[in-house]
């Protein structure tokens, strides 16, 4: 049992998350992304899947990269 960082909870099914090599427990995937999820630089939403770098920021996808003025980036679906 662990108490889960971000809201508290005392979960019997909590886990761990090892980022940046910090350790880290939560008692819900929702929990972690707050937690651990990059956020758009551009439109401020959770980056949850893969993303796109660009000038050294992250973004949730090529349009908020390019309104960002970043070159070169796509979509790969
Ligand atoms: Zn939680
Ligand atoms: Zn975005």
């Amino acid at each position: 049992m662990a108490r889960c960082e971000v809201c508290g909870n005392d979960y019997d099914k909590s886990f761990e998350v090892t980022a940046k090599g910090q350790r880290h427990t939560f008692d819900s995937f929702e929990c972690a992304i707050h937690a651990l999820a990059p956020t758009c630089a551009h439109c401020g939403c959770k980056v949850i899947g893969h993303g796109v770098e660009g000038d050294s920021r992250i973004f949730c996808c090529a349009r908020c990269a390019k309104e960002s003025g970043v070159r070169g980036v796509d979509d790969r679906v």
